[in-house]
C-alpha cells in the first residue's frame, strides 16, 4: 500500500535540463516521483543517478498523447527550450505546448490534481517595457519562427486560466527567464552552453549582433526552489509569476566572463543576429519576492563557474 504522507507527483520532460534538477529535489524531499519524457531533448543520462532510488519512476512517453496515471501534483515541463531544437520540428512543437497542456490538465482535472506550467520570459517576446512585470501582456510576433514556441507557450497559459475558470482546477503558471546550469545540452545553441564550449575548446566565440542586446540569467538551483515553492503556495496563489535573475547582462559581457573564467585564448567574432531576438530582457521579480518569499542568491560569476566545471568533463 502507498505510504500515506508521501506525494505523488509527475514531472514530464524530467529528463531534461531542468526536469532532472526538479526530480533530484522531489526524490530528495522523498515524494515518489514518476519522470515522463519522450528523450527528444532530455536524456536517460540525467536520472540516471536516480534509478536505484525506490522512489523515482522513469517512463517514455509523448505528453501529445493521453496519459493515464495516478497522481497528487504534475508539473509540466515537457518542451524542448531552445531555439535550435524547437525549430526543428515547429508544428511539433506547438503540439507539445498545446495538445500536451490539455492532456496534462484532463490528466489533473480526473485526478483532481494541482497542476503547474513552465511558461517562459517568451510570451513577453521582444518586450516594449522593461523589465517585465507579469501584467505586460507581451510583444509577440505570431507568424515568425520563434512563434511555435513562443505562441504554444501562450495558448498553455490560455489552457491553464480557462480550466481553472471552466474546471476550478488548482493551477500554477511560472513565467521562466533565461536559466542556466549543469546538464544544460552543449549543443543547444543556448549563449551560456555556447560560450563555454567554445571557449573549452579554444573555438571562436559567435556573438550574434553588436552583442548589446541584454539578457538575465538565473542558476538552476535558484529556480527549481521557486518553482517547488509556488507548487507549495494556496489554492488561491495562480501566477503567472515571473521566475529568475534581475541581474541584466550584454551577451558581450557574457562572453567577457567565460572567457575570464574559463583562462581561455579563444576571439569573439560577430555573426548576423538571429530573427526575432529580443534586444532586452529582465524579470521585475517583485511578486515572486512577495509571493513565494524568494529571490534568486546565485551570482552568475558563481554559477558560470559551477557550469563550466560540468562542461570540463563533456569536452
Ligand atoms: P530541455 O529541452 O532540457 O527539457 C525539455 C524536456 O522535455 C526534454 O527532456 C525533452 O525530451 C522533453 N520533451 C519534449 N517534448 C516532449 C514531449 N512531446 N513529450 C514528452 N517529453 C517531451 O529544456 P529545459 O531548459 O529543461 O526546459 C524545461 C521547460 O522549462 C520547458 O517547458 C521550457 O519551455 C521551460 N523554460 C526553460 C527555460 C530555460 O532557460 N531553460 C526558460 C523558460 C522556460
Ligand atoms: N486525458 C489524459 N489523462 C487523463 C484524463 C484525460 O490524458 O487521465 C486527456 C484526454 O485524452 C483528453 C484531454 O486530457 O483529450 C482533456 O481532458 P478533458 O477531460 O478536459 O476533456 P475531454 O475528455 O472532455 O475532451
Ligand atoms: N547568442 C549569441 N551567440 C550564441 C548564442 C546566442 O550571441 O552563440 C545571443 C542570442 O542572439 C540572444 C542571446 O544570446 O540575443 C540569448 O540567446 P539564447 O538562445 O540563449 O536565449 P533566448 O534568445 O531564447 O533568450
Amino acid at each position: 500500500m502507498r505510504e500515506k504522507y508521501k506525494k505523488r507527483i509527475l514531472v514530464t520532460g524530467g529528463a531534461g535540463f531542468l526536469g532532472s534538477h526538479l526530480c533530484d529535489r522531489l526524490v530528495e524531499r522523498g515524494d515518489d516521483v514518476l519522470c515522463v519524457d519522450n528523450f527528444f531533448t532530455g536524456s536517460k543520462a540525467n536520472v540516471a543517478h536516480l534509478f536505484e532510488r525506490s522512489n523515482f519512476e522513469l517512463m517514455r512517453h509523448d505528453v501529445t498523447f493521453p496519459l493515464y496515471v495516478e497522481v497528487d501534483e504534475i508539473y509540466n515541463l515537457a518542451c524542448p527550450a531552445s531555439p535550435i531544437h524547437y525549430q526543428h520540428d515547429p508544428v511539433q512543437t506547438t503540439k507539445t505546448s498545446v495538445h500536451g497542456a490539455i492532456n496534462m490538465l484532463g490528466l489533473a482535472k480526473r485526478c483532481k490534481a494541482k497542476i503547474l506550467q513552465a511558461s517562459t520570459s517568451e510570451v513577453y517576446g521582444d518586450p516594449e517595457v522593461h523589465p517585465q512585470k507579469e501584467e505586460y501582456w507581451g510583444r509577440v510576433n505570431p507568424i515568425g519562427i520563434r512563434s511555435c514556441y513562443d505562441e504554444g507557450k501562450r495558448c498553455a497559459e490560455t489552457l491553464f486560466f480557462d480550466y481553472y475558470r471552466q474546471h476550478q482546477l488548482k493551477i500554477k503558471v511560472v513565467r521562466i527567464f533565461n536559466t542556466y546550469g549543469p546538464r544544460m545540452h552543449p549543443n543547444d545553441g543556448r549563449v551560456v552552453s555556447n560560450f563555454i564550449m567554445q571557449a573549452l575548446r579554444g573555438e571562436d566565440i559567435t556573438l550574434y549582433g553588436d552583442g548589446t542586446q541584454t539578457r538575465s540569467f538565473c542558476y538552476v538551483d535558484d529556480l527549481i526552489e521557486a518553482m517547488i515553492r509556488m507548487m507549495d503556495t494556496s489554492d488561491d496563489v495562480t501566477g503567472p509569476i515571473n521566475i529568475g535573475n534581475p541581474g541584466e547582462f550584454t551577451m558581450k559581457e557574457l562572453a567577457e566572463q567565460v572567457l575570464e573564467l574559463t583562462g581561455s585564448r579563444s576571439q569573439i567574432i560577430h555573426l548576423p543576429m538571429p530573427a526575432d531576438d529580443p534586444r532586452q530582457r529582465r524579470p521585475d521579480l517583485d511578486l515572486a519576492n512577495r509571493v513565494l518569499n524568494w529571490a534568486p542568491s546565485v551570482p552568475l560569476r558563481d554559477g558560470l563557474k559551477k557550469t563550466i566545471t560540468y562542461f570540463e568533463q563533456l569536452v
